[in-house]
């Protein structure tokens, strides 16, 4: 099956164009891009589109999601990520959801995604109590049934909560903290073994499907865990996907449980290298920021969840000035509240605008538009596969309607790209050389029967989950505390702007 794409206005991304566009044609054999160039002769029986008008690019890249909110959407609002977790991410009386639930919610956010422009994410799945393999092979099922590309964890906690958040042993009660300790941390060995059936199940299926292992947080983990999944990591050619230094919070947290900063400890760790994804990093000193940049990792920068949950601002001008690779991502689908790259797009071209009056450090439309397409494939360690139109790649491509209102008149189409689009000139999108999105419907799965089914089984859910949110809310104003008491800690970073919490300045 060939299709040859002829006369589009392309914006490759990558190759000598990069983010400069150009007039041209593009010819897809299979899964794969044969040749760019102009004037293609069509050979018999290829499938030739018509693309004048019609711009045409490579497919956004979500470097950093969690499906798993995605039944939270709209539900919280003014809450910080420490706050916000005991409802998202609960450690008391939750109970494994069904597989049926788990298949139409990777689905519901895999269909938003695709629709507005997203052919690839990285979905990094937790379960509460627990993820169960069953509970993962659904949520690869719908990616596989809707057609994106996407790189699937095995997320891990495996230490008690209350050793995972600085000074909660002193703060929350001791019958709280019993009843917390009663649910045990699975062990690494189980972790190990967990990672390595899911590889051999789920990894490469489709072409399209990969496994990760996804450590939470060096503070959420032991490590002998967290040297082992670097170890599958590193033989499997996948990333090592974590969280670090999201919140002030846990800005606090590496002084007092390991005597340095969290990224210090992983530095120590050996865990500092190209193959370390690092969600957030924004309560990084210069120290830890030279750090990243001499191990080559990747940082995925959240920057509408990182707002929603009052988390600051990530430094990303110094990142990539110390050689760090920067992608972007929406985080999870209740701190985004959606799952809209190029909202995600707009945001990270406009928030950096406000942290320096020296301009020329601002991050441009190109940049913007690198990180959500060729940096984002490179932090899950598939840039040789998709992130840029370039002959070898996979066919993973937007055709974007260029007589729309958000392109007339039409100036720099990057930044068109970046300030202008919603997602909404979509018209078609092409995954590994397939079109899983035309005229704007979804080609292989019925929308509106999934969402339809997905709405029946909500009354049954929420009045669980209410019943979990009642039970959680009981560390509410311990948390709460620990809160405050960070805000007002000096750990030598300031990423809440120039008026702090609690009217500290740095
Ligand atoms: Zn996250």
């Amino acid at each position: 099956m060939s299709t040859l794409i002829q006369g589009a206005t392309i914006v490759a991304m990558g190759g000598n164009t990069g983010t400069e566009p150009f007039q041209g044609d593009i010819l897809i054999e299979g899964d794969s891009i044969t040749k760019i160039g102009k004037d293609i002769p069509p050979s018999p029986g290829v499938e030739v589109i018509d693309a004048r008008g019609k711009l045409v690019m490579p497919g956004l890249v979500n470097a950093h999601l969690h499906t798993g909110e995605a039944l939270y959407k709209g539900r919280y609002d003014n809450l910080p990520l420490e706050l916000w977790m005991l409802y998202s991410y609960p450690v008391l009386d939750a109970e494994p959801l069904g597989e049926r639930l788990i298949y139409l919610r990777s689905m519901l956010v895999a269909m938003e995604a695709l629709k507005t422009g997203t052919t690839c994410f990285t979905d990094d799945m937790y379960e509460s109590p627990q993820q169960s393999m069953a509970q993962l092979g659904a949520a690869v099922q719908a990616y596989d049934d809707v057609g994106i590309r996407a790189t699937v964890s095995g997320h891990v906690v495996n230490k008690n909560y209350l050793d995972t958040v600085p000074f909660a042993r002193e703060h929350v009660p001791a019958a709280l903290q019993d009843e917390i300790g009663k649910s045990a941390p699975p062990s690494t060995e189980a972790y190990l073994e967990f990672a390595k059936e899911a590889y051999t199940r789920f990894h490469d299926r489709s072409g399209r499907i990969r496994f990760m292992v996804a450590p939470s947080a060096p503070q959420r983990c032991t490590e002998d865990l967290l040297l082992g999944a670097n170890e599958l990591a590193q033989q499997w050619k996948v990333p090592f996907h974590t969280h670090i230094v999201e919140t002030k919070v846990q800005g606090c947290t590496g002084p007092a449980l390991y005597g340095r900063s969290l990224m210090r400890y992983m530095h120590d760790l050996g865990l500092l290298h190209p193959g370390v994804t690092i969600a957030h990093s924004i309560w990084v000193s210069d120290e830890d920021i030279e750090l990243m940049g001499d191990a080559g990792v990747s940082i995925v920068h959240n920057v509408i969840s990182n707002q929603k949950l009052g988390a600051g601002i990530a430094p990303v001008r110094k990142l990539l000035g110390a050689g760090v690779n920067v992608g972007l991502g929406t985080d999870g689908i209740c701190s985004n509240d959606s799952a809209n790259m190029f909202d995600v797009i707009k945001a990270a071209g406009l928030i950096h605008k406000v942290t320096t009056p020296e301009y020329g450090r601002w991050l441009n439309a190109g940049e913007v538009l690198n990180a959500g397409t060729l940096a984002g494939a490179k932090t899950a360690r598939i840039e040789h596969l998709t992130g840029s139109i370039e002959v070898g790649k996979r066919a993973d491509l937007l055709f974007i309607d260029m007589k729309t209102s958000a392109f007339t008149p039409c100036n720099d189409i990057r930044n068109h790209l970046v300030y202008c689009e919603n997602g909404s000139s979509i018209e078609a999108v092409m995954v590994n050389g397939d079109i899983v999105v035309r005229d704007g419907k979804l080609t292989r799965v019925d929308e509106a029967a999934l969402l339809e089914e997905l709405r029946q089984l909500m009354p049954e859910f929420l009045s669980y989950h209410a019943k979990v949110e009642r039970s959680n809310s009981r560390l509410f104003p311990y948390i709460d505390e620990i809160h405050k008491k960070c805000a007002l800690m000096d750990i030598g970073v300031n990423r809440l702007g120039t008026d702090d919490a609690y009217g500290t300045r740095q």
